[in-house]
Formats: structure tokens, sequence, C-alpha cells
């Protein structure tokens, strides 16, 4: 359980989170949407305490993740909006295996995670290619792989699907599906629903650094274009 209890945050003077609260058990498929400006970044990066709340908590399983960002990172893996800033290596097997190497664990564990984590995005006869030599979508799915070779209990996507063709894209949300399926809790971060709505467990939206809507996604979509979010349905 992710839990975020009366969350602030400020750059400089303004407040980007305003008293936010949510939690989010164990396994849910979660929609966080909003306008441009309205929290989502500045929220997720709180996951794993890559920023340190002005007041407030967040809790992952009852750990506030400002006492213990490591255990925070494994249990949350992060993929951000340009996959590219984030590999660390050239090849692809390479990039998986970087996370689970700084965990320490050894050389046959690390290779049943890579391996483990190249089959569960499709990239398991990529291991030798170079990153820069796939496509887009490719790209987003080592991104994930590299997530998901933490073994975290949750996936958290900003907006994981910007610029990505329709395969592509389709492509990423059915891997996201298996993963929801296999329990993983998966939080995607996104402007557009289009082909989400109908995978997802609940929508969240957020205005100006408070949630102003939680509900399952088809009772939610009417009220969207009201917070500046179209209704994918149009
Ligand atoms: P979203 O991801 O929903 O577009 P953000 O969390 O990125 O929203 O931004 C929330 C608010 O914080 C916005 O008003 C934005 O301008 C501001 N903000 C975000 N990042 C920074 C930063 N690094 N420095 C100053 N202000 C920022
Ligand atoms: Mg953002």
């Amino acid at each position: 359980m992710i839990e975020i209890r009366d969350l602030v945050y400020r750059y400089g003077d303004a407040a980007a989170l305003d008293g936010l609260s949510l939690s989010i058990p164990d396994g849910q498929y979660c929609l966080l949407v909003g306008p441009n400006g309205s929290g989502k970044t500045t929220l997720v990066r709180h996951f794993n305490a890559l920023l340190t709340p002005d007041s407030g908590t967040v809790t992952v399983d009852e750990t506030d993740v400002t006492d213990d960002p490591v255990v925070a990172r494994t249990q949350i893996g992060m993929v951000f909006q340009h996959p590219r800033d984030q590999f660390v290596a050239a090849t692809v097997g390479a990039d998986v295996a970087f996370g689970p190497e700084n965990l320490g664990l050894d050389r046959s564990e690390i290779d049943h995670r890579v391996a483990a984590a190249l089959d569960a995005v499709d990239l398991d006869g990529a291991r030798e290619r170079r990153i820069d030599a796939l496509s887009g979508g490719e790209q987003a799915r080592v991104a994930i792989a590299g997530a998901l070779a933490m073994e975290p209990s949750y996936l958290v996507l900003d907006e994981p699907l910007v610029g990505l063709d329709w395969p592509a894209r389709e492509s990423v949300l059915d891997h996201l599906d298996a993963l929801a399926a296999d329990g993983t809790g998966v939080i995607v971060v996104t402007h557009d629903l289009r082909d989400l709505h109908e995978r997802a467990d609940r929508l969240v939206a957020l205005h100006e650094g408070q949630v102003v809507l939680d509900e399952s996604p088809s009772d939610a979509l009417g009220a969207l274009p009201d917070l500046g979010v179209r209704d994918p349905r149009c």
C-alpha cells in the first residue's frame, strides 16, 4: 500500500502539491490524470523519495520513504517520460542488469531477473542489441524491463506513451495488462486516456495539487472535460 497523507510540496513559494492525500492498495491499476502543471510528476517523484515533502508523509507498506529511500526504490519501479534519458548502458541486457547489479545480487540471480524482465516485455531475444538502434516503442519496453528487474511491487509510468505510434502504444499497454494481471500495481500518469480507461481499476484526477476526482474510470469519464482532460470516447 502506498499511503500519501496531507502532502505539501513547494517550488519556491508556489505549492505544487497542496495537502494531497491518497492511498493506493497493492495490485491496483490506477490512472493519474490532470492538466499540465496539476502536480502529477511532482507527486510520483515523492513515491520513491526523489523529492522530500515540505510537510505530510508518503509511506510504502508503512515505511516512510524519506526514512528508507532504498526500500522505496526497490518496491517502486519508475519509468519517466523520456526513457532515453534513463538508460545507463549501450546494450539492452547491460541496461536491464544495472539495477540488480547495484543491489549486489549474485550473477545467476541477476541473469534470472534480466531474462524474466525482458521476457515480460517480449524482448527476450534483444539482449545484445544496442539501445540507440531500437524503435521508440522498444525503448519504452526496455525502460519498463529495467524497472521490472528490480521486482517492484508497483510500476509507476510518467507519460510513458508520449511519442509512441499506435502499434507501439498498444504493445506497451498489453504488457502492462499482463503485469497487472500478475499482481504488480500499475500507476500510469497520462493526459491521453485512449484505450487506457477500460483497462484500469481506478482514475484519480489532480487539479492544482489536489485530488479532485477519484472513481472507477467508467464513472469518471464524463467529468473529465471540466478538468481539462479529454474524454477518450469523443
Ligand atoms: P504535471 O506533471 O501534472 O504537469 P508538475 O508536477 O510537473 O505537473 O508541476 C506542478 C507545478 O509545479 C507546476 O506549476 C509546475 O510549473 C511547477 N514545477 C514543476 N517542476 C518545477 C521545477 N523544477 N521548478 C519550479 N516549478 C516547477
Ligand atoms: Mg508531468
